[in-house]
């Protein structure tokens, strides 16, 4: 049975799938709702370009589902016309957040020079008292608000300055780091992913946006890097849940970075692989792999049956011809999805049958 299917042609169905979904982008899982989220976003209040509701403006256009606006406690370059007022922007952004159904998460970003470096904490209460010169303090009183707390850009400063520490150590072993950012903006951290894996922290992606949004359509290669939270119900408190329970997937360029538990039912729900049609007499069928995401996700066999390679097209239909045995064997096909990562550099293995009627 080697190379016993051949690719034939791409069909483009691009409006069929967008309707069915929660979001513009994604479906949900079997068992949760797939969440589009950016947890790390700047306005005018600390050093950003925009007023608070226009992250809220921007969420709405483009599909998202929830936004944490992050300003920096302590870098406030336009306070001379801004004056600090931490709790401001969520309170300003609060009542249009409601009105085009956007959940906004309140939050701050904790900084300081790297190391230790930047961090985010969501789910706070007050601001305010985090406005003091102790670092580990700090990071303990967004605890006491049982903020969930994740380290930025670990390596914006380059990796050596972005090392895991003894500052890290002690966030962790007293349960006040929750997870990191993979991916920030342009840039994804492999040892933030081996990381996060190594020590079962939740995987982030976030924009880190400043200057106004300026995707007004997203493709499968320009979008803001996100989050995808896979939650039971789409609330701000489900999205916490889901944060603690590490139960994330970071979009970032072309790919999805996260665990296989969390990427494999998300696959399922967006490659759908038809029956085959087959011609009586001949001895080929034909079949179909329907891809609803907006990734191109490239295949590579694992074994010797199929081709080398298949890409499946962001939100198209491939056909697919299958030459059958003398007995009609179900043909198992087995490959890794290479841009759906569930390590740095190891993609996603799947695997499924084509049989047809004997
Ligand atoms: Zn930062
Ligand atoms: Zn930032």
């Amino acid at each position: 049975m080697k190379n016993s299917i051949s690719l034939l042609c791409l069909l483009v169905l691009a409006s069929g799938f967008t309707s069915a979904l929660g979001n513009p982008y994604f479906p949900d899982t079997k068992e949760y709702k797939t969440l589009i989220c950016d947890l790390h976003t700047h306005t005018v209040f600390s050093d950003g370009l925009v007023w608070p509701t226009v992250r809220i403006d921007e969420a709405d256009r483009e599909g998202l589902d929830a936004i944490a606006i992050s300003d920096h406690i302590e870098y406030q370059p336009h306070k001379n016309d801004i004056p600090t007022n931490h709790n401001r922007p969520f309170a300003i952004a609060k009542e249009i957040a409601k009105e085009k159904n956007i959940l906004l998460i309140k939050a701050a970003e904790i900084t300081r020079d790297t190391p230790p470096g930047h961090y985010n904490a969501l789910y706070l209460h007050d601001i305010d008292p985090l406005e003091i010169p102790e670092f580990l303090k700090v990071i303990e009183t967004a605890n006491e608000q049982n903020a969930f707390v994740f380290w930025n850009h670990h390596s914006w400063k380059g990796e050596d300055r972005g090392h895991w520490g003894e500052v890290q150590t002690i966030l962790y072993d007293n349960q006040w780091l929750h997870g990191m950012e993979v991916a920030n903006g342009g840039s994804y951290y492999p040892n933030a992913h081996a990381w996060c894996l190594e020590k079962n922290l939740t995987m982030l992606g976030n924009s880190d946006i400043h200057a106004p949004s300026i995707d007004y359509q997203y493709t499968a290669d320009e979008h803001r890097t996100l989050t995808l939270v896979f939650a039971a119900e789409r609330t701000v408190e489900s999205i916490k849940q889901a944060l603690l329970a590490r139960r994330t997937a970071v979009w970032h360029n072309n790919r999805l970075i996260g665990r296989a538990d969390h990427l494999k039912p998300l696959f399922d729900r967006c490659v759908t692989v038809s029956k085959p049609h087959h011609v009586n007499g001949s001895n080929v069928a034909f079949f179909e792999i329907a891809n609803s995401t907006l990734i191109d996700l490239n295949l590579k066999r694992n074994g010797q049956t199929g081709p080398a390679a298949i890409t499946l097209p962001a939100r198209s239909t491939i056909i697919a011809r299958i030459k059958l045995s003398q007995d009609r064997k179900p043909v198992p096909l087995s490959y890794t999805v290479s841009n759906l990562l569930v390590a740095p550099d190891k993609g996603l293995p799947i695997e499924f049958t084509v049989s047809v009627e004997k």
